[in-house]
């Protein structure tokens, strides 16, 4: 984007947008308004800065870390530059809301968010500064939401379509704005920073945060083994203990302390080749949220043992094993004892029967939760989020209409957002090649790129290429005539650059003989086309 002149950075995750990136930018934001309208959501604009006493009453002035940017006038007064616009919107849904009669309602605005993000980076994708569309609908009710959230999730199906994007719809975690149900939209991409975990066989998808795997069905195998006690002298890791036992990995038990949310320290047990996935340990009743491994002063204080034989067995305290790890029999564990190991350990017979959890990180090859096909990890970048919230913000601030017995009643809301300034760069991370940019029809600045070789000299060149400039403008085709007095490998490199899909090359050899020269981004081969009717040519590839 940098070198294609799209933008510049101004500081840390803050870009201006030149003009030719901004024609990109405004399509984008024209396919968002144009799909929410559709929808029936209505436009609006709020306030990038905020009032603090808003984030008060939401409780976010307290949980919202470091990211959010909080300032103050000069009366002393603090406020937000708005991460999000929760808070507003509900403010003024509870003042201009009156009735049952007035729901479902969705408002939404295209604008800037500021985000004081710890990493910005990978320019526009993730800044500090970024235009997002927001979303916010209002429901008398937890099934009128759950229609509306139908409604949205079409929507951006439609938006990431007519872009002409391949992307997946996601199931996600709620994360700090909270709320039950949540998706996740998907821009795939080798480049992106998400991993997801997809369904080779159906649509189920997921956050890799979120995902899950279909548990075993088979019964567990019972003891055969008697359990022993050996020395693992100076052995850490599990694969040392694996090449010192000579036992699978997957036959082993990796026993995770963590802070539990009442002090003390809870034990996480998976299997020896799988890994924690924080996100679903945390949610666990009796564990600190976010998660946190428990220090070496804890561990010793409530275990005696060292952190490289820790195990299940002696382990005072709660105990979650994972799915996995709960189906194995004769299997290896830590003896929570400096340098010694357990073998033929089994549940039921040397521990009791486990507390069985899913809390380990999926993996390519397991099946997919669904029963139908094996899951995949791909990469994606997130352009879209959609939530039910439920009854969080309209709670917390008193957001309620009168229902049809002329009681009080609670909202139930919906929020959904998408990256506007975020699509542009995973377009292009999902359309380029070595030269640059190829833009989807939908998002390039210009369809068609005119360049004339020698227009500052030829007369015939320069007449040709000015008339076919108006005759594109005049039947509304974006239309870019490259007037510059460079040398046509120049203007061929900075076309290909750009991305503009359709070049047009006006020349007087091939205009002697009647002719133009064509060429798609996607092609390398140029073809030749009649003079007589570019415009038309042009047009028939646009509506094909
Ligand atoms: P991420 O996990 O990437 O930080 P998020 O979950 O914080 O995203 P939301 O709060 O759901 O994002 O915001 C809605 C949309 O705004 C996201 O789906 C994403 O496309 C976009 N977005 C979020 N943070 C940024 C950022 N720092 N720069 C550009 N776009 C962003
Ligand atoms: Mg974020």
């Amino acid at each position: 984007m940098l070198r294609a002149g799209l933008i510049r950075r101004s500081a840390a995750g803050l870009y201006v947008w030149l003009p030719m990136g901004l024609r990109t930018l405004k399509k984008v934001e024209q396919i968002v308004r144009e799909e929410m309208n559709r929808a029936g959501a209505f436009e609006l604009c709020m306030p990038t800065i905020q009032p603090a006493e808003l984030w008060i009453e939401s409780g976010r002035w307290r949980k919202y870390g470091p990211e959010l940017l909080r300032i103050k006038d000069r009366h002393d007064r603090e406020f937000v530059y708005g991460p999000t616009h929760e808070e507003v919107i509900t403010d003024i849904a509870r003042r201009e809301l009156r009735s049952y009669k007035q729901l479902p309602v969705n408002f939404y605005q295209i604008q800037s968010k500021f985000r004081d993000e710890i990493r910005p980076r990978f320019g526009v994708m993730r800044a500090r500064e970024f235009l997002m569309k927001d979303a916010y609908s209002f429901h008398t009710d937890a099934a009128s939401l759950a229609e509306g959230y139908r409604l949205m999730f079409d929507a951006y199906t439609r938006i990431f379509t007519r872009m002409g994007l391949k992307f997946r719809a996601v199931q996600a975690d709620g994360g700090s704005i909270g709320g039950d149900t949540s998706q996740e939209f998907h821009v795939l991409a080798d480049s992106g920073e998400d991993a997801i975990a997809i369904s080779d066989a159906d649509d189920y998808a997921a956050n890799l945060e979120t995902a899950t795997s279909a548990a075993s069905a088979a019964p567990r195998h019972g003891p055969v083994e008697p359990l022993t006690k050996v020395a693992t002298p100076n052995v850490r890791t599990i694969a040392e203990v694996c090449a010192l036992l000579g036992v699978e990995a997957a036959r082993c038990v990796k026993t995770l302390l963590v802070d539990g949310s009442a002090g003390d320290v809870v034990a996480l047990v998976i299997r020896g080749d799988h890994e924690l996935n924080a996100v679903k340990s945390q949610k666990l009743d009796g564990i600190a949220s976010p998660l946190r491994m428990a220090s070496t002063e804890r561990i010793r204080a409530s275990t005696a043992a060292e952190p490289g034989s820790l195990g299940p067995l002696g382990f005072k305290g709660t105990i979650y094993v994972d799915r996995a790890a709960a189906h194995l029999a004769d299997f290896v564990c830590g003896a929570n004892d400096k340098d010694t190991h357990y073998r033929g350990v089994n549940w039921g017979r040397d521990l009791p029967e486990p507390r069985v959890v899913d809390i380990r990180i999926v993996q390519a090859g397991d099946p997919s939760p669904t029963g139908r096909g094996t899951i995949k990890i791909a990469r994606g970048i997130e352009v879209g989020h959609i939530f039910q919230l439920g009854q969080l913000y309209s709670a917390a601030m008193n957001a309620s209409v009168l229902d049809e017995e002329g009681k009080a009643l609670t909202m139930h809301m919906g929020c959904y957002g998408i990256g506007v300034t975020r699509i542009v760069a995973a377009a292009i991370e999902q359309n380029h090649d070595a030269n640059g940019i190829i833009w989807p029809q939908a998002l390039a600045p210009f369809q068609v790129v005119l360049v004339p070789l020698n227009y500052q000299k030829s007369a015939q060149v320069q007449e040709i290429a000015d008339a076919l400039y108006r005759d594109f403008n005049a039947v509304g085709i974006d239309v870019l005539l490259d007037d510059r007095d460079a040398r046509p490998g120049v203007k061929f490199a900075d076309s290909e650059l750009l991305g503009i899909p359709h070049r047009i090359v006006i020349g007087e050899r091939s205009l002697k003989a009647g002719k133009l020269e064509y060429r798609h981004r996607r092609e390398t081969e140029s073809s030749e086309i009649s003079a007589a009717d570019p415009v038309g040519y042009i047009r028939d590839r646009l509506n094909s």
